[in-house]
């Protein structure tokens, strides 16, 4: 059987609330996910009582790290909360992820109107897995 593909969370820390509150509101999809995250995000998550693989801090390689996972075909869903307006030195970074996931054929969230119509594909999936 093939392993189980994960999700994984970034939020820039303008957008960790809005991550959080999202998160809370799909904890039974979250909690019978494989859940990926950069550093402080993954922090964040955890607060929750969620589990999840904490990477590096994303000025520090996380999303360099989320953006190999993708490339290396272990995930099947990237929930990036962006924020358009902050200023971040990882650029470079977030644009690699951002292209591996199109090149791979990734679903990528950037903003929570788009997270939540993903969200809601994974837990049908997630529904009529159960119900097999
Ligand atoms: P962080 O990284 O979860 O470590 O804050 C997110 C990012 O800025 O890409």
């Amino acid at each position: 059987m093939p392993t189980e593909k994960g999700i994984a969370i970034i939020a820039h820390d303008g957008k960790k609330a809005e991550m959080i509150a999202f998160v809370k509101d799909h904890s039974k999809l979250f909690q019978n996910s494989k859940l990926v995250a950069t550093g402080t995000t993954g922090q964040f998550v955890e607060q929750t009582g969620l589990k999840v693989k904490k990477l590096l801090s994303g000025p520090k390689g996380g999303d360099a790290q989320i953006a190999s996972m993708v490339a290396e075909g272990k995930l099947k869903a990237v929930i990036f909360f962006r924020d358009p307006l902050g200023k971040h030195p990882h650029e470079p970074d977030v644009q690699m992820l951002m292209r591996l996931c199109d090149l791979h054929n990734v679903a990528l969230a950037t903003n929570t109107s788009t997270a939540r119509l993903m969200v809601k594909g994974l837990e049908a999936e997630l529904d009529s897995s159960s119900h097999q």
